[in-house]
């Protein structure tokens, strides 16, 4: 755990650009969480340099938070660094078969980017909610297809020496929902390789996606699939089985749409959720033997709450 001391003086280092408490909710699609101890916002190298440089002096723990839709924050907040992508670090560009993109490049912008400039393979990223890096840490994916089918390489800084890297796909050790990335390191631009397709074949795609999504995934606030799919099995399938679709607790709840999903609605905080996490992984595990793992990331939750199956 690191103080408030310690926190207070990594933001004294950090300068200008640094927050002390710096509110988390509003960051995450659950819209709940308390605060980063200290949070700073990434625009230029230089804000990177401050970063490491203060790190180097006062070591805590960080996490870099994309579009915060895969995570779940607890009330107390996380006690470190929280670091976060900025605009700077958004720019597109697209040429034959080859997108190059920034960490804090959305998804969806850039499946109906690289649709429009006429390429085809990223059309499965339009229904998820994150940033390019965050997909990244996170191999995220969807029908039938993953970051690791696109992804060539990307720029990974390391905010304990300050180096960056340029890691292969091979490099990034893919696996589901996945990656061999660590805390501290930042992915700040990728490169993705697409093929050369039809847009209107592509959009119509898009549409069909979108359309899927609306009708099969519940709305408000929530950060996708709860748990990984475990193997030869669903996780929705399972929790649903365990007759917990549409269980309520407080004002979080599985969802009636889908139930890998638990929605919070405008009330609801971080232990309902986390409850509700909880007494799903239980109940599973009672009727069917499988103790469900979290594709949400837990931040700030006790190791008793946080807690993730032995492997
Ligand atoms: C409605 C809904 C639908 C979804 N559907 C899908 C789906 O179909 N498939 C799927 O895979 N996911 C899905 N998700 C989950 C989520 O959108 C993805 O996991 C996404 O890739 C997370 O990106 P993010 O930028 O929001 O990352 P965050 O949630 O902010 O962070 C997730 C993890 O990535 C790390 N991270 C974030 N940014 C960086 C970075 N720049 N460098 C290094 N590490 C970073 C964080 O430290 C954390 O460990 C869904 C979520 C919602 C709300």
């Amino acid at each position: 755990m690191s103080s408030n001391c310690a926190l207070k003086e990594l933001a004294a280092l950090i300068g200008e650009s640094a927050r002390v408490d710096h509110p988390l909710g509003a960051m995450t699609t659950y819209r709940v969480g308390g605060p980063a101890g200290v949070f700073v916002r990434l625009e230029t190298p230089a804000d990177i340099e401050r970063v490491v440089a203060g790190l180097s002096q006062v070591p805590v723990p960080v996490l870099v938070l994309g579009a915060g839709s895969n995570i779940l924050v607890a009330d107390e907040g996380f006690e470190g660094l929280v670091v976060a992508l900025g605009p700077g670090f958004a720019d597109m560009e697209l040429s034959s078969e080859i997108v190059h993109a920034g960490g804090a490049v959305p998804l969806p912008r850039l499946a109906r980017r690289s649709a429009a400039y006429g390429l085809t393979g990223f059309e499965w990223a339009v229904g998820v909610p994150g940033w390019l890096g965050g997909a990244v840490a996170m191999n995220a994916g969807g029908h039938g297809s993953e970051m690791a089918t696109v992804i060539v390489r990307c720029g990974v800084v390391d905010l304990c020496t300050g180096h960056e890297m340029v890691l292969s796909s091979a490099d990034l050790e893919l696996g589901y929902r996945h990656s061999g990335l660590h805390p501290w390191h930042v992915v700040i631009w990728a490169e993705l390789a697409l093929n050369r397709g039809d847009r209107a074949e592509s959009e119509a795609l898009i549409s069909g996606i979108v359309r899927w999504r609306r009708e099969n995934q519940p709305g408000g606030s929530n950060a996708g699939s709860v748990f990984k799919n475990p193997p030869g099995s669903s996780a929705g399938h399972l929790i649903e089985q365990a007759g917990l679709k549409g269980h309520r607790i407080g004002s979080a709840m599985i969802s009636c749409k889908h139930a890998n999903f638990i929605q919070a609605d405008g009330a609801a905080v971080p232990v309902t959720s986390s409850a509700l996490i909880d007494l799903a992984r239980e109940v599973v595990a009672e009727r069917a033997g499988i103790v469900l793992e979290t594709e949400v990331k837990m931040v700030g939750f006790t190791a008793e709450q946080d807690r993730q199956p032995a492997r």
